[in-house]
This record gives C-alpha cells, sequence and structure tokens, in this order.
C-alpha cells in the first residue's frame, strides 16, 4: 500500500525551520525585525509597493475595505464561488455583498454581468483568482475605472500567477493575499495587503492593531477602532524562508498540472479548469465530476485508493447564513453547478510525476465502476 497523498501538503524547509527556532530564542516573539524584513521582501516581489502584512488573508481584505471606507449603506461586488471569508468580510463591515454569477470557462467572476449589477450604493468590487488563475485584469479595471469603484483584489490564492507577464500584486489598487497552510506560500497562518498610493499606510498600521498610536515621548493614542490582526515574527521567518521559494514551488506546480493534462482519459466525462500555463500559479487543480457522480461517495472511493480529494468550494450564497439574508438556489447557476461537483485533487510541489500517474489511475478505476 503507498503512503496516503493528501490533497496539499505545505514544504517546509530544514533553513526555515532554523530560522524560526532562532526567533524562538531571541527574546522577540511578536511583531518586529522578521515581520519588518518580510514585509520588505513582499514590497520587492510586488513591485516597490507598499505592503502590510496580517495575521491572515481574511484580516487584510477586512482592513482593506475599512480603508476603502466600505460600511453600512455599501454594496461589495463579488462572486459566489470562493472562500466564504471573501463575502464574510463585506457583512463583517456592515456591508452587503451583492453576488455575479461566474463564467463556466473561468470559473471566475462573469465580467459580462458584473457591469449590469453596479447600482449607485456599489462601492467596491472583489475580483477572486479561483485556483490562482487570474480574473481579467484589463476588463477588470476598465469597468472600475468607468464607474468609479475601488478594486480590493482577493490573491488569496493567487501569489506566483501574472497578468500579461505582471505579477499579481504590482497592479493598481488593494491586493490581499492569504499566506494560510494550503497556500502557495504560508507562515502558518498570515496574509499581506498591497496597498495603492492614496491610501495612509500608518492608518493601515493602526487598523491592524487596536487602531493605537505611540509617540516620542512615550505618549499614546488611539483614534480608530483597530483590530487585533498583526503577524508574529514566528510567523514572518517561515515566509521570509517560503519567499525565496515560491518560483521554484510555481514551476513544479505547472509541471505537475501538465503531467494531469497528458494523463487524465479524457473519456471519463470530467471537465478541466482552462489549461492557462503562463498565468496561473496553479494553486488547485480542479475537475468537475460528470453530471450525476455522487460526489461524496467518489471522495470515499478515492480516501480507500489512499487519495485526499478536496472541495474548493460549494457556492457560499447557499450556506445557511446567506440563505437566511435571502439568497437561494437558483440565483447564481453556474455557480451552484460548479460547486456541487468540483473537486481539488492533489498537488503540491513535492509531489511526484507517480503520484500524478496514481491519482490518474485511480480516477480511471473510480470512474468506470458504479459508486456505492
Ligand atoms: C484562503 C482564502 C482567504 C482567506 O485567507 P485566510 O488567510 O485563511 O484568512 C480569502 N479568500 C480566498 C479566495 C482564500 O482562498
Amino acid at each position: 500500500m503507498n503512503d496516503f497523498l493528501p490533497f496539499t501538503r505545505p514544504t517546509i524547509d530544514e533553513e526555515t525551520i532554523a530560522a524560526v527556532a532562532d526567533v524562538l530564542r531571541s527574546g522577540w516573539l511578536t511583531s518586529g525585525p522578521r515581520v519588518q524584513a518580510f514585509e520588505a521582501a513582499l514590497s520587492a516581489y510586488c513591485g516597490g509597493r507598499t505592503v502590510r502584512a496580517f495575521n491572515s488573508g481574511t484580516a487584510a481584505l477586512e482592513v482593506a475595505l475599512r480603508l476603502a471606507k466600505v460600511g453600512a449603506g455599501d454594496t461589495v461586488i463579488t462572486t459566489p464561488l470562493t472562500w466564504v471569508a471573501t463575502a464574510n468580510v463585506i457583512l463583517e463591515v456592515g456591508a452587503t455583498p451583492v453576488f455575479v454569477d461566474v463564467d463556466p470557462a473561468t470559473r471566475n467572476i462573469d465580467l459580462d454581468q458584473l457591469a449590469d449589477r453596479i447600482t449607485p450604493q456599489t462601492k467596491a468590487i472583489i475580483p477572486v483568482d479561483l485556483a490562482g488563475l487570474p480574473v481579467d485584469r484589463d476588463r477588470l479595471y476598465a469597468i472600475a475605472g468607468k464607474h468609479s469603484l475601488r478594486v480590493i483584489e482577493d490573491a488569496a490564492q493567487s501569489f506566483g500567477s501574472t497578468w500579461n507577464g505582471q505579477r499579481i500584486g504590482t497592479g493598481q489598487n488593494f491586493v490581499a493575499f492569504s499566506f494560510h497552510a494550503n497556500k502557495n506560500i504560508t507562515t502558518g497562518e498570515g496574509g499581506a495587503l498591497v496597498l495603492p498610493e492614496d491610501i495612509d499606510p500608518a492608518l493601515c498600521e493602526r487598523l491592524r492593531l487596536q487602531g493605537f498610536q505611540r509617540f516620542a515621548d512615550g505618549g499614546m493614542d488611539v483614534d480608530v477602532l483597530g483590530g487585533k490582526f498583526n503577524l508574529t515574527d514566528i510567523a514572518a521567518a517561515i515566509g521570509l524562508g517560503q519567499l525565496k521559494r515560491l518560483d521554484e514551488f510555481t514551476a513544479c506546480r505547472r509541471e505537475l498540472v501538465q503531467r494531469y493534462f497528458a494523463g487524465l482519459d479524457r473519456t471519463l466525462g470530467l471537465q478541466l479548469p482552462l489549461a492557462d500555463f503562463s498565468n496561473s500559479n496553479w494553486h488547485m487543480f480542479h475537475v468537475l465530476l460528470p453530471d450525476g457522480t455522487d460526489r461524496g461517495a467518489f471522495i470515499a472511493s478515492m480516501r480507500e485508493k489512499g487519495i485526499g480529494i478536496g472541495v474548493h468550494y460549494p457556492a457560499l450564497h447557499l450556506f445557511s447564513l446567506y440563505r437566511a439574508m435571502g439568497f437561494k438556489p437558483g440565483n447564481f447557476p453556474q455557480a451552484e453547478r460548479i460547486g456541487a461537483s468540483i473537486v481539488t485533487l492533489p498537488l503540491f510541489p513535492t509531489m511526484q510525476d507517480a503520484d500524478v500517474d496514481r491519482v490518474c489511475a485511480a480516477l480511471m478505476q473510480t470512474l468506470t465502476r458504479p459508486l456505492a
């Protein structure tokens, strides 16, 4: 029996482990010199833009909304096919999410439908690069510009992706990254926010930590309600080690995905993702199961064969919290169809070609006989 193959696994090297041990011995564990060094490294990666680190991607998104002055009475347009954090932060600041269905080819927000959903209440758009495939930035910013809307890019999954040769994060507006354990680089838990030029980084820092500022004479003031969103130096040390390896990780993912495309039997009826090898960082490899497949039985059958399968994600407007706000089945048919049949196949940088072959063989066995 082979070892169990999870759908993802972080790659942490010994140098990073040693760097974390150094922090633990240093006497300074919370936000300090490592966070500053991590922010500087992220800024360099993002073409010199201002970047602040957070203890989660969710916190980065929430603070971006606050910096954009989005609140009660405002609406924010986003996709229903994303991790629920994207929409939860809109509720958290007191605004109302407006969902636009997804384009079945990209599985990202449908830019053909977006403009029609803009009203005088619309303050911002949160596009999500699902699985790392970037939303078309040219079309997106053309729409946002025409209606003077803020864009807060939820790039939690697209760190390492590019648009027309430009790294995601080097663009024009807010960009939020996540360094959750399953993301392409991790700090255990963590995130970062790239700031537009018209936003005061000092205000971002206050919103990140209790709204406080310290003066040279030792005095202190609190002028805004801030959260508790600061990253630790322990986490930043992991991030510094991870960032160095990002390009290598992305290259491994791309090669493994090419092997999936070559090895997956097209007669099984799986719907493959858009084959984008120039922009996507391949955060996840998503396939849609053939019509009528019982996803639970499929996952159980793959698990029996030693293969972990993820689900990212069911359409979020059908979660109880959102149904209670009036959303219901039929609102966003593409997101619902995709969300009901999507599965995440194993993909992480240290996977071997033989692992991909094993997944392909298990898919063949599982899908060519009746599921229990
Ligand atoms: C992971 C993720 C988030 C939230 O990031 P955390 O670091 O887990 O808070 C937000 N949006 C998307 C699309 C994500 O994948």
